[in-house]
């Protein structure tokens, strides 16, 4: 049995039940896959159900504030994704009539979406035929074909990319497309994929040689930063505190979060004081600074390591623009901060 055949059975078998399977819509379809860029299926899926019961049209999600859309996708991480989704959802209902692209070419033209997230809708909604290639599909094609070439090379992408194509099939696209991406989610994982009970593992080059283990290839990863970040919990008597919005780019763009001091280093008491003398950054009055974590929490991000300190600042004076305790958890703020205010509240 070929390939494609052998793949197109076992999906039969063995297709993952998800919501977004239910309709070719190709709202859910995007909204499904913009979630699950980065992101595991299972952590995903809660996401998808939130947003689609929220905002169950594209019009929905259109006329939606910011805020909302970042605050249901808090701990989802890159929420660039978010704003891009937004972004999109108020360009196709102002400019197309609320009418999603019906091609590869034109959906690659919506903010954040890329070759890959183009073709899966492309192919799964209209059946057009174009190869998606995800982390599933590198480590299925690089295994069976027994090719070394580094996924995340500019070589490999093209290879992999043009194997991909040259192998899809000339009906049911969208079927194939998503066969294959489940294949490697289910059956070639990423450690101890199932190769005795393996459809595939006949012809399987990866099998044959014992090179399972080093296959996909990929280039080492980019250098990991250290940070270290002080964030001043302001607590007045009035049961306020403040927040900020982040403004630059980068991490954590427009969520909220405490007032921050970064250091070079791991801070202490008097370094943030001696800090505070040099840029006022306290309210006037304060009372005390208290480390609330007596260990520093480690927050891990794709290229960062986060050393995260929080720091009790109380004051008797009231704090300007102050945000009420009672009302802060309606802010979008980064999971590590989240995470502190319940710690904190509890
Ligand atoms: S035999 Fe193993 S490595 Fe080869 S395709 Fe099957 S699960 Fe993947």
């Amino acid at each position: 049995m070929s390939f494609n055949s052998t793949l197109a059975n076992w999906y039969l078998e063995n297709k993952r039940d998800l919501p977004w399977r239910n309709s070719k819509n190709p709202y859910n379809i995007w909204l499904s896959e913009i979630i699950l860029q980065q992101t595991q299926v299972k952590q995903g899926l809660p996401y998808f159900e939130k947003f689609i019961s929220n905002f169950p049209t594209v019009y929905d999600l259109a006329s939606a504030p910011e805020i909302e859309i970042l605050k249901l996708w808090q701990g989802l991480g890159y929420y660039s994704r978010a704003r891009n989704l937004h972004f999109s959802a108020k360009y196709i209902t102002k400019y197309l009539n609320g009418v999603f692209p019906k091609t590869k070419k034109e959906l690659m033209l919506l903010k954040g979406v890329g070759d890959y997230t183009a073709s899966a809708i492309a192919s799964i909604c209209y059946e057009e035929s174009v190869a998606v290639v995800d982390g599933n599909v590198y480590r299925v094609l690089s295994r069976y074909f027994g090719i070394d070439t580094p996924v995340n090379s500019s070589k490999g992408v093209k290879q992999f990319k043009m194997l991909a194509t040259s192998l899809l099939p000339n009906s049911d696209l969208g079927d194939y497309n998503q066969a294959i991406m489940d294949f490697g989610a289910k059956q070639c994982k990423p450690i101890s994929p199932s190769c005795i009970e393996c459809p595939l593992s006949i012809d399987c080059k990866a099998n044959a040689t014992g090179s399972v283990k080093i296959l996909p290839v990929k280039l080492k990863k980019t250098k990991i930063t250290k940070k270290y970040y002080n964030f001043i919990v302001f607590n007045s008597q009035d049961n306020e505190t403040y927040l900020e919005q982040r403004k630059s780019k980068g991490i954590w763009h427009q969520l909220y979060q405490f007032p921050l001091i970064e250091t070079n280093k791991s801070a202490s008491t008097k370094d943030l004081l001696e800090h505070h003398r040099k840029t006022l950054i306290f309210p006037e009055t304060f009372k005390e600074l208290n480390l609330f974590n007596s260990t520093e929490i480690v927050h891990k991000l794709s290229h960062l390591e986060l050393k995260v300190k929080f720091w009790i600042l109380e004051t008797s004076t009231p704090i300007k623009n102050a945000v009420k305790w009672s009302e802060i958890k309606s802010y979008p703020v980064p999971v590590v901060i989240d995470r502190f205010i319940n710690n904190f509240q509890n």
